[in-house]
């Protein structure tokens, strides 16, 4: 134990934040609000927190650090945790949506913006901090946003707190300004030189050229790690599996010693203790290759890595007023992320320069990203947010102290569709619904189907649902046996419904004892269905608070799909043509996505409301329920006249 400690405390000492943790020490002790600049992997996340520590910040609260990410705020409270030689969960711990690894002698806590603000609503100047860094504030997530505009009034109304914000990048005088021109500190950087090459012409198949140079590197290049980045877990579960295969063609036709490659995906949705494994060192004479989202930009710091394959591609969630709701859309990057992105390739410790693939054109770079990402709040609907500064009686939204305020129209259509939830009332304010709503950390709509299954009587069974609904899928397919885990999947599937397929399976597994082998018998996935199981405990939890009794419909379930209608009416379809389905709201065309039990079944009813749409190269509905059309009009009186 003695020499990894020292080996953990030696590398503390090597990162440049070490050598003005003094001088940083200072500038926090005399005032009350600091930025912190300085580059990715100098130390801001894991060693600030320490060092507030160390000097004595917990007396009188503890230390809150924020994320945009939860994949970083559990990763990182792990690697703080072992620094501190203490247990994850014990002084050292994180909280996460649904999940709370934090205990009562936690004082440095990791958590997401999300989790920090749904914690105002209880305690408005979050009195058991003594200090929030609001980490990764260049990343201009939503939640960080409106965090900006609650967090100035904290540090207006409590004088004995303090608030530090960090960025990657060199922005930090539109922060010192947000907070009356307070000061910025630089963490003094090393600069690593990075070699740029750009595709000679546009690529058309960015996964197979990031697999092909991944494998051109690997035969041919010096030692040193490689990341690539995508944009998601289909993209990077299929880069993975096509490297793979190439490796074993490549061992198998040559003679020749292949090296080892080690292919690590990373997403957010991927287990802890996969996570864990892209920063294990790699055995001698391997090669590891980390296949990211843009999670690795800033947001995780992975040592070693020579080489940078960047598709110049990444997912956003942005509001779509064609459909009038968010959609998850593959946009390129901006030069800020691309610049990141490239820069991870010269952390490996050695002298040389790393390298960076760009799977684009200079021509792209120049002259056609954006120069930064459009921040998120002024991208995507803003439901949540209304609902929530609403109910910290913050009466006029335009008025809120916003860094960058959102459209107004943005506001505007948010509000509307809050009332037409039932949420807002006509003047603007919170109904008794509403106020239920907030309570739980849920979508509103999702929201509204709890309380709605309150009222009409199959709490349980919506319960279950949510739950369902609040995890990645459950349905396991592996690549080499898909027909059989197709198979296995139709034998859940409720002909009317994905929503009522998901409590099928929810039900089986129940009346199977939970059991972990019978999900893997039906090709489920365990840990997902372990973990709606925990989300219901939790959203019970809530229930029981709001003292909401649980009831149960039995096997009829017409009125579960009457209740899904009550609150997602506002995302119906109706049939159009032989199985072509338009979007109520604008007669635009829209289909069903393949996973859907509807799906090539032959019943195809006159009207459906879906869960969410994606949009790739047509616009799909995800997760649907058929609907009786008199549930429309008596559900959604104020779009349906059916
Ligand atoms: P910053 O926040 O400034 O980007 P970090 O504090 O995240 O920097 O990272 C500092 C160093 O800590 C990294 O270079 C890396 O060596 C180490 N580190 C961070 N997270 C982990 C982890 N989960 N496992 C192992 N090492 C880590
Ligand atoms: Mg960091």
């Amino acid at each position: 134990a003695f020499t990894k400690s020292k080996t953990i405390s030696q590398q503390r000492q090597n990162l440049p934040i070490f050598s003005v943790r003094d001088e940083l020490l200072q500038v926090v002790r005399e005032n009350q609000v600091v930025i912190i600049i300085g580059e990715t992997g100098s130390g801001k996340t894991t060693q600030l927190t320490q060092y507030l520590y160390e000097y004595g910040y917990t007396v009188n609260g503890i230390i809150g650090c924020t994320q945009p990410r939860r994949v970083a705020a559990m990763s990182v409270a792990q690697r703080v945790s072992e620094e501190m030689e203490t247990e994850l969960g014990d002084k050292v711990g994180y909280a996460i949506r649904f999940e709370d690894a934090t205990g009562p002698s936690t004082v440095i806590k990791y958590m997401t913006d999300g989790v920090l603000l749904r914690e105002t609503l209880k305690d408005p100047v979050l009195e058991k901090y003594s200090i929030i860094l609001m980490d990764e504030a260049h990343e201009r997530s939503l939640d960080t946003d409106v965090l900006f505009g609650i967090l100035k009034k904290v540090v207006a109304r409590r004088r004995d707190f303090k608030l530090i914000v960090t960025s990657a990048t060199l922005n930090g005088e539109k922060f010192s300004n947000f907070f009356g021109g307070v000061p910025i500190f630089h963490i003094p950087g090393r600069t690593f030189r990075v070699q740029i090459c750009y595709s000679k012409t546009p690529c058309e198949d960015y996964v197979e050229a990031a697999v092909k140079q991944a494998m051109t590197i690997h035969i041919a290049g010096a030692p040193g790690d490689i990341l690539i980045f995508l944009t998601g877990q289909d993209e990077i579960e299929a880069t993975c599996y096509a490297l793979s295969e190439r490796m074993e063609q490549l061992i198998s036709s040559t003679k020749q010693p292949v090296p080892k490659l080690l292919i690590l995906p990373i997403y957010s949705q991927l287990p802890a203790d996969l996570q864990a494994k892209i920063f294990q060192k790699a055995e001698d004479g391997a090669r590891k290759c980390i296949v990211a989202t843009n999670i690795a930009e800033t947001s995780l710091t992975i040592d070693g890595i020579f080489y940078v394959i960047d598709t110049g591609y990444g997912k956003m969630k942005v509001y779509n007023p064609r459909m009038g709701m968010d959609a998850l859309q593959v946009f390129p990057i901006s030069r800020a992320s691309a610049d990141q992105r490239a820069g991870r390739a010269g952390r490996t410790g050695r002298t040389g320069p790393g390298t960076c693939y760009r799977l684009y054109t200079e021509n792209a770079y120049e002259n056609e990203m954006l120069q930064s990402p459009v921040p998120e709040i002024q991208r995507t609907n803003l439901g949540n947010v209304v609902l929530l500064l609403k109910s910290l009686k913050i009466q006029n939204l335009l008025d809120f102290d916003f860094m960058d305020p959102p459209p107004q129209d943005s506001i505007l259509n948010s509000m509307y569709q809050l009332w037409l939830l039932g949420a807002l009332n006509d003047v603007g304010d919170l109904t008794d619904l509403g106020r239920k709503m907030v309570k739980f950390p849920l979508d509103p709509p999702l929201a509204k189907l709890l309380l709605m299954g309150e009222q009409l009587e199959c709490l349980s069974e919506v319960l279950t649902i949510v739950s369902m609904l609040s995890v990645p899928s459950v349905f396991f397919r592996p690549k080499d046996r898909e027909a059989e885990s197709d198979a296995a999947r139709e034998k859940f599937f409720v002909p009317e419904s994905d929503h009522l397929t998901l409590l099928n399976v929810y039900q089986q597994w129940k009346a199977n004892e939970y059991r972990g082998d019978w999900c893997n018998d039906h090709f489920l996935q365990v840990k997902g269905l372990y973990k709606a199981r925990e989300i219901r405990s939790q959203l019970l939890d809530i229930l029981k608070t709001l003292k909401i009794p649980l009831t149960y419909c039995g096997p009829d379930w017409d009125v579960v799909r009457k209740t899904i209608c009550s609150a997602y009416f506002h995302n119906a379809a109706m049939l159009k043509g032989i199985g072509e389905y338009v979007n109520c709201r604008n007669r635009m065309p829209c289909n069903l996505h393949p996973t859907s039990a509807l799906y090539g079944s032959g019943y195809t009813p006159d009207y459906m409301v879906y869960h969410e749409a994606i949009l790739t190269t047509k616009e799909y509905m995800q997760c649907v329920t058929a609907v009786e059309p008199h549930w429309l009009a008596e559900l959604g009186p104020m779009l349906f006249s059916v």
